[in-house]
């Protein structure tokens, strides 16, 4: 069934005159074959294991910044897709989790756990890397949330994601949350979240360069805007932001 729905979801975003086929070697699953499936990015995809450029960007900032996760425990803020799937599959232990508000703190449903990355139900310093994508920017408090992130990394863990990242310095905040309420500082923009389908997830912001700041605010060191050597063609490659929690040498890596 996974196979087909793929298949499904390959056909509705195709669009012939675009398509184009390429051999390339995936982060996740080696040699591979990429396609294009229309002229965006999202149509860009490895046909083994559908991982998108997101995907493939933070997969190659993994091989090329941390090398052998064997034995480091990871998490991760989405629970299903070649990311999961490859994280799950190399790591010494894995925790994937999606935000489902209407589930208690920690709580699972089908297997899926509820976690809110502004108040984590991890003990401190329990992994000793943590990736996610394209989650941040719809955060109402990034800063309490990479408040949390560095108490659960564990000292010299590494944290890797990625955000829609503009050239420019100064991050745009869009909206807040003000007594429970969402405030729209500039027209709503959403963002379209395959956990939850519907018509998306607000962007509270748009992020510059200043994220750096925002990260050592919160107690992160070693912070870069890794570009992957890894190029994905027809599509390029998304900077992967690289923050370390400063202690003794890390295991994993
Ligand atoms: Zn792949």
């Amino acid at each position: 069934m996974k196979l087909l729905a793929r298949l499904r979801h390959a056909w509705s975003m195709l669009d012939s005159r675009n398509l184009r086929v390429s051999a390339a070697a995936c982060p996740f699953c080696g040699p591979s074959v990429f396609v294009r499936l229309n002229a965006t990015e999202a149509g860009v995809r490895c046909i083994r294991c559908a991982a998108s450029v997101v995907h493939l960007s933070i997969g190659y900032a993994l091989r090329e910044v941390v090398g052998d996760i064997c034995h480091g425990d990871v998490c991760e803020f989405s629970a299903a897709g070649p990311l999961v799937d490859f994280l799950r599959r190399s790591a010494r232990s894995f925790s994937g989790s999606e935000y489902q508000p209407e589930l208690p703190a920690g709580a699972s449903r089908n297997g899926v756990r509820n976690e809110d990355v502004q108040h984590l139900t991890y003990s401190d310093e329990c992994f000793d890397l943590i990736t996610h994508t394209e989650v941040m920017e719809h955060v109402p408090d990034d800063a309490a949330a990479f408040a949390e992130l560095f108490r659960v990394l564990r000292p010299g863990g590494m944290m890797l994601f990625t955000v829609p990242l503009s050239s420019h310095h100064d991050t745009i905040e869009r909206a807040r949350l003000a007594d429970g309420q969402i405030e729209h500082l500039l027209d709503p923009v959403y963002h379209l979240d395959p956990f939850r389908g519907g018509s998306g997830v607000l962007a509270y912001r748009d992020y510059g360069t200043d994220i750096v700041g925002r990260l050592q605010h919160a107690g992160f060191e070693r912070i870069e805007i890794v570009v992957p050597r890894c190029r994905v063609r027809w599509a390029g490659i998304r900077p992967v932001i690289v923050a370390q929690r400063a202690g003794h040498d890390s295991t994993h890596a």
